[in-house]
């Protein structure tokens, strides 16, 4: 489950509304989630579906694929289906592929209305679709590809321009009384972004998702996504986050998860984390979490332990957990940061697990003294 927020937060948070990725609350008083995205063609759905369980099983709580093709849009609804954690598909020209996500299952789908030409005739179409189906739609406006109305009226993308583009989008659809929207407003200048945030948490009450784009290289998109965010998040604006890096999406979630502790927005209580499962699988991926998950619960122990479906890559994709299972034939391969330890029969996981995560507890709370 998703650790609690502790009970003084560093401010008070923005009223939003509360909208529903799948399972995940987004704004309100839910727990701000940390979301990453895909970097496999989406079509080749084996490869996507391992890097959402590497994801996964790093703490990803909400994950996006791209969109661009008709064969990725194919792939959406057996990607949807089978991830642990909720996909929203990322479309950005073609409002075909709007439809496509929406009837495919996808937990959302996020829109770029600088890019969407067609999109404003359809507007009614994709909020009705959107409104059926309970799919809220994510309004992603991004510096890079601002309406162009808007920049010949203020010249480049200054927060005032990227709020007008969110809120006359989210204004669409308003008039069909679709109002299931999370916003975001990115640039790569934490400066711009950081106001153009703070303008638009004042001008309407739609959760919003952080985000720079184009942040950079690991060290300087680590270091612009925690200014900014630190500095949103202090005065309680931001209801999802995502960290921009040209690196694996796995490390993202890994500063995402850093930056959220840092500020105390998330505390590190146990975390059981399961693959999506995929063709490979050998056991019940579910049922085996949800055993876990019960034999573990009531541990005070900061870890985050995966279950994963089969032994061929379940250790390697949990690489970023502590402590794991990968199951096939009747037996469980246990594994610490992706080394296999030990093997067992499938009735003694429970109880190797909680052994392992004590050992790890201990040695986690004796090099915390010595350090
Ligand atoms: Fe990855 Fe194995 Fe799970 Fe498939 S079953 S998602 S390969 S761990």
């Amino acid at each position: 489950g998703v650790p609690e927020v502790p009970a003084r937060p560093i401010a008070e948070r923005r009223k939003s509304r509360q909208i529903h990725v799948g399972p995940v609350a987004v704004g309100g008083d839910a727990p701000v989630s940390v979301q990453s995205m895909t970097t496999t063609r989406t079509s080749d759905i084996g490869a996507t579906l391992q890097q959402i369980a590497e994801l996964t099983a790093a703490g990803c709580q909400i994950v996006r694929v791209a969109c661009p093709t008709q064969d990725d849009a194919d792939a959406l609804a057996t990607i949807a289906r089978k991830s642990q954690i909720p996909v929203i598909a990322d479309i950005h020209f073609q409002p075909k592929y709007v439809f496509a996500a929406i009837e495919a299952g996808c937990a959302a789908v996020r829109v770029n209305p600088g890019n969407i030409k067609k999109f404003d005739d359809q507007v009614k179409e994709i909020a009705k679709a959107a409104k059926d189906h309970g799919t809220p739609i994510r309004i992603g406006v991004n510096a890079g590809s601002l309406d162009k109305r808007l920049l010949q009226k203020y010249g480049k993308a200054t927060p005032e321009a990227l709020v007008e583009s969110a809120l006359w989008e989210a204004s669409l659809f308003e008039e069909h009384d679709f109002r299931d929207i999370k916003i975001s407003v990115k640039h790569n200048d934490p400066v711009v972004m950081i106001e153009a945030y703070r303008q638009l948490a004042e001008a309407c009450d739609y959760p919003l998702h952080l985000g720079v784009t184009e942040a950079g290289p690991a060290f300087q998109g680590t270091i612009k996504s925690a200014v900014a965010f630190g500095a949103l998040l202090s005065q309680g604006i931001g209801d999802t986050i995502r960290v921009s890096l040209s690196a694996p999406p796995v490390e993202e979630v890994k500063v995402g998860l850093q930056i959220l502790q840092s500020l105390g927005l998330r505390q590190r209580g146990l975390e059981i984390v399961s693959c999506p499962s995929c063709g490979r699988a050998q056991v019940d991926v579910y049922k085996l979490a949800e055993e876990v998950t019960a034999g573990l619960t009531g541990m005070e122990v900061p870890l985050r332990v995966a279950v994963m479906g089969c032994v061929v890559n379940g250790p390697g994709e949990a690489r970023e957990a502590d402590l794991g299972v990968a199951s096939g034939n009747g037996k469980g391969q246990i594994f610490v940061k992706g080394e296999v330890i030990k093997t067992v029969p499938e009735s003694k996981i429970v109880e190797t697990l909680i052994e392992e995560a004590m050992k790890l507890a201990e040695r986690m709370e004796q090099e915390g003294e010595t350090a």
